[in-house]
């Protein structure tokens, strides 16, 4: 659906976005993640065919953004970031003008536009001036009007900013359901929004993509050891003795000794070894009664982190 061969975009001597190549299948969500100033927007914007690069070519619905524009940005509904409204229109003007500058078909804008508003959640609404709604339901009012068209690729610049957290997790079922009838481009610097919306992360920092991957591997990817941590009673003071008997074992900890009486250790598996079933096994034949046990998962915010320190070795 999008194709970005080896793109640069300079503004002036400065290289925002260096030689960057990836593809977008249709029917993906895919998050665009890196600190402020990696290069997302400029990337975005360029996709769109809002800016363009210096060197490279980017393919959007099989049409070329440069030599084809018109045919590549019908293909596109762009919500940039922040909310530019017009306010002093209603919901239902508002997205009616988009669709007449999208040069929706005359006969079909009023269909569309009440389509639109309900797949958004804006029926309710229509008739209220933008001015006098939440920051939530202006970002929805935005996003109606990128989708009037109905382009079969949906770009969202930071789709939550500035909204608040009951506000964040209905933009995020929202980009959720629109995912299954287009394929989003998101961006975030929120670790956890891409992982929960997207199913697949192109990481940028400093204009260079350092992962392509969905969110599962590339937490996987970093993650070296497998550690639980087992809350016991153990009054004979057992656990350290047993260490023989867990095959796959590196390492077993105290961590610290609870006011009741209970203990937690830190157990370090061998990679790629998940010790929890074993240690559950061998604890009870030796009667150390287990009162907690977790494995902590390396989350996509490690991930990130590494591969990020890695790409500026
Ligand atoms: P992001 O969206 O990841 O925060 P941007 O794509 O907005 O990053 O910016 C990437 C880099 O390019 C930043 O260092 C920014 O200052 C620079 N930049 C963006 N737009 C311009 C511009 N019009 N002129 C000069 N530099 C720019």
């Amino acid at each position: 659906m999008i194709k970005v061969k080896n793109i640069t975009k300079k503004y002036g001597s400065f290289t925002a976005v260096e030689d960057i190549s990836f593809e977008i299948q249709e029917g993906e969500i895919v998050g665009f993640l890196g600190p402020n100033g990696a290069g997302k927007s400029t990337t975005m914007n360029m996709i769109t065919g809002f800016i363009e690069q210096t060197e490279g070519e980017i393919e959007v619905a099989g049409f070329d953004t440069l030599k084809n524009p018109k045919k590549a940005k019908k293909n596109i509904g762009y919500m940039p970031e922040g909310v530019p409204l017009y306010y002093d229109l209603t919901v239902k003007e508002f997205v009616t003008y988009m669709a007449q500058m999208k040069k929706v078909d005359k006969k079909e804008i009023k269909e569309k536009v009440q389509k639109v508003l309900k797949e958004t959640g804006l029926e309710d609404v229509q008739n209220k001036l933008t001015k006098n709604l939440s920051r939530g339901y202006k970002q929805r009012v935005s996003m109606a009007g990128a989708l009037v068209s109905n382009p079969k690729i949906l770009i969202l610049d930071e789709p939550t900013v500035g909204l608040d957290p009951k506000q964040v997790t209905e933009i995020r079922s929202l980009i959720k359901s629109l995912g299954k009838d287009h394929t989003v481009i998101l961006s975030s610097h929120i670790l956890s929004e891409v992982s929960q919306i997207c199913n697949k992360v192109i990481i940028i920092n400093k204009g260079k993509i350092v992962a392509i991957d969905t969110p599962e591997n590339l937490e996987n990817k970093v993650s070296t050891d497998n550690t639980i941590y087992v809350t016991v009673e153990d009054n004979e003071n057992k656990v350290e003795q047993v260490k023989g008997q867990i095959e796959g074992i590196k390492e077993i900890k105290l961590i610290q000794e609870n006011e009741d009486k209970t203990k937690q250790y830190m157990i370090t598996g061998e990679e790629g070894k998940d010790l929890r079933k074993l240690v559950f096994e061998v604890f009870a034949r030796e009667n150390i009664t287990i009162f907690e046990m977790k494995k902590v998962d390396v989350t996509l915010e490690d991930a990130f982190m590494k591969l990020i320190e890695g790409g500026e070795q």
